[in-house]
């Protein structure tokens, strides 16, 4: 892959947008940028994979520190590596629901979202398009869709949904992203970054740390400064810039970036950013299927439900998405087993290759809260000398009551299924990293406006699951993904117009 050395950032003409990080957010924002004929920088500050796993000072880079009675894993929930957390992701792609965007129970009331669903459907078709989205036919609790998905889903799951049903619950296939050649899963760095890299307008600076968006009396981002782990410090210039960074790297490079007018943090005069982190807690549960569905057999089948997305919602809860699996012997499952506990568990795995296995798990959407977010550390300190960020997630009593409820949910179904050996295993997350620099149009309760630039900055923009004002119950990467085709559009529009804020630091055309 043709990567440039820190030595690239000398150039003497700025780039027209510094992207910083090259997750999906990053990767496809800056792809669909050079192929509309803007000149692309993307400083990363991990490398390949070998790097990530063997390398500890940059997995410590990774590190951040946790508050709360969540127990949130501090591990494989952020990364630093070309291509970010898609090297790990499992590639689910779902959109969020039309009711996502309107006033519902978690929906913070000082900070709607700007934006309607039927403003990110023509995004959202480009979206699965990018990911090569397989799906199958929706049923009607799946939201709405001016295009049939990209690629036909692979799996059968008829006998899968002909079971559930008669557990009061309507499936559908789970649209997932498609890499092109067979046996590999979608990375972004692999399926995407190539056509970044092949353009002249694209340039891939790795190894670099983003540690300070340089920036005057008006917000205007003037530089980022680049430190790499040998000491070398560089500063990226160009005419905009986007962090990219995750929902817990993204509010930090703001809160570092401070400056006697913004001494909290650039764009945060109101203390906004890193508030209201979300994730997507998910309840697990086993149950076997002794009897009475012939057809079933034990092989891995995915399916998932979209049906109690209202319901749940007129209940003034939050939204629940589950997850229901044909199965035998599910690896997670035999995983959590104790060395010690070994030889029963060994042998209730075996009896799940005889009897098909049901796992069931609604994945949740939390309420937004000013409490959990994310802050600088007021202890410890990266390899550059910089406050590490500091994590702070607690479940507010709506989450607990939506677990209680979820869980009824599942027992009911597992019940009309005449299911035994109902097993209940440990809550997990999802590692979603949603809300800590939200969109919204008053400055006061978001940090973005409604084409994810910073309020109080001209020329900085946040793409990722950052701006979202809620999570929805839903996998964030096709929602990224739309926004980043949405800001790449708006992006090429203030070039085209000669914006201001551009114009001030030496304006071009575009193509
Ligand atoms: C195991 C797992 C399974 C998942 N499954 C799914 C799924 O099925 N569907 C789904 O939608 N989502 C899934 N996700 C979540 C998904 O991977 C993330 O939401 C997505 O990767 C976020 O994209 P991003 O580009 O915003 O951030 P990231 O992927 O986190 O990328 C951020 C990039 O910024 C870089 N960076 C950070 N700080 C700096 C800095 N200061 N300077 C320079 N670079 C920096 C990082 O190295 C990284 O490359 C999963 C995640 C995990 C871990």
């Amino acid at each position: 892959m043709p990567l440039e050395k820190p030595q690239a950032l000398d150039a003497s003409e700025p780039w027209d947008v510094c992207i910083v990080g090259s997750g999906p957010a990053g990767t496809i924002l800056g792809t669909s940028l050079v192929e509309r004929g803007l000149r692309t920088l993307i400083l990363e500050s991990g490398g390949g994979m070998r790097q990530w796993l063997f390398d500890k000072e940059v997995r410590k880079l990774a590190e951040y520190e946790f508050s709360g009675d969540t127990d949130y894993p501090l591990t494989r929930t952020t990364s630093r590596i070309i291509g970010g957390n898609s090297n790990f992701w499992t590639g689910r792609c779902e959109r969020f629901h039309p009711s996502d965007f309107e006033a519902h129970p978690y929906l913070p009331a000082e900070n709607p979202w700007p934006i309607r669903y039927d403003d990110l459907e023509p995004y959202y078709t480009r979206a699965e398009k990018t990911l090569r989205v397989r799906g199958g036919e929706p049923s009607r609790f799946m939201p709405p869709r001016s295009e049939p998905f990209p690629l036909k889903a692979r799996s059968d799951i008829t006998v899968l949904k002909e079971l559930m049903q008669k557990g009061g619950v309507t499936l559908d296939d789970s649209p997932t992203a498609t890499p092109e050649k067979a046996l590999r899963f979608f990375r972004v760095n692999k399926e995407i970054l190539p056509r970044f890299l092949a353009s002249p307008l694209g340039t891939l600076v790795s190894g670099v740390t983003a540690t300070d968006l340089v920036h005057d009396e008006r917000g205007a981002v003037a530089g980022v400064t680049a430190r790499c782990l040998d000491g070398t410090t560089r500063t990226a210039r160009a005419r905009v810039y986007v962090v990219s960074c995750g929902g817990i790297q993204s509010p930090r490079l703001l809160l570092l970036s401070r400056s006697e007018r913004f001494p909290d943090g650039l764009g945060n005069e109101y203390d906004r950013v890193g508030r209201g982190f979300n994730e997507h807690p998910s309840l697990n549960f086993y149950g076997r299927i002794r009897s009475g569905w012939g057809k079933l057999r034990p092989r891995h089948k995915i399916g998932r439900t979209h049906q109690f997305y209202e319901t749940f919602r007129a209940e003034g809860l939050g939204a629940i998405h589950a997850v229901c699996i044909q199965s035998f012997a599910f690896p997670n499952h035999l995983l959590r087993y104790r060395l010690a506990d070994l030889p029963k568990h060994v042998a209730d795995a075996a009896s799940r290759l005889v009897w098909p296995t049901i796992y069931m798990s609604p994945t949740l959407e939390m309420r937004p809260v000013d409490a959990n977010r994310v802050k600088l550390s007021e202890t410890t300190r990266d390899a550059f000398g910089n406050p590490t960020a500091h994590l702070a997630l607690s479940f507010t009593d709506e989450d607990r009551r939506l677990l209680e409820r979820s869980r009824e949910l599942v027992l009911s179904c597992f019940e009309k299924l005449g299911a035994t050996d109902i097993e209940e295993i440990e809550q997990t997350w999802s590692r979603h990293h949603i809300g800590t620099c939200r969109t919204g149009d008053d400055p006061k309760t978001s940090v973005v406006d409604r084409n994810l630039r910073v309020h109080a900055s001209p020329n900085l923009f946040v793409c990722g699951a950052e701006v979202f004002v809620t999570g929805a119950a839903t996998q964030p990467v096709l929602t990224i993904t739309a926004f980043a085709h949405r800001l790449a559009e708006h992006l090429v529009e203030l070039f085209q117009k000669r914006d201001p804020a551009i114009a001030t630091l030496g304006n071009r055309g575009v193509a």
